[in-house]
């Protein structure tokens, strides 16, 4: 199958774009239907405004030198949030402590 590129026209900032030999193969491969409505621009554009949500994050204060720190999730009641480097510390520390377990008789 030959490809060429095509030229399309943006959904949304109405400029044309080119939709690629490689891109259609790739299109195709995947046996994809819907041919690309938007430039490369508005598409990224419009990914980051949706992925937006995934990144809520819940500001927190740290159980461990209590810093206002943030999360990616929202910490369920009772349960001790850390910030980053603390969470390191602790995780650093229950490594070790997990390995002195192992080596114990
Ligand atoms: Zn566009
Ligand atoms: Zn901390």
């Amino acid at each position: 199958m030959d490809f060429r590129d095509k030229t399309l026209t943006c959904r949304d900032c109405s400029k044309p774009f080119t939709w690629t030999a490689g891109e259609q193969h790739f299109f195709r491969e995947k046996e994809l239907i819907n041919i690309p409505a938007r430039c490369p621009h508005c598409r990224s554009a419009r990914k980051a405004k949706l992925g937006l949500p995934d990144r809520a994050q819940t500001e927190v204060t740290c159980a461990k030198c209590s810093q206002q720190t943030s999360v990616p999730f929202v910490p369920r009641n009772g349960n001790p949030v850390y910030c980053s480097p603390c969470l390191t510390s602790i995780r650093a520390a229950e490594a070790a402590n997990a390995s002195v377990a192992i080596a114990a008789p």
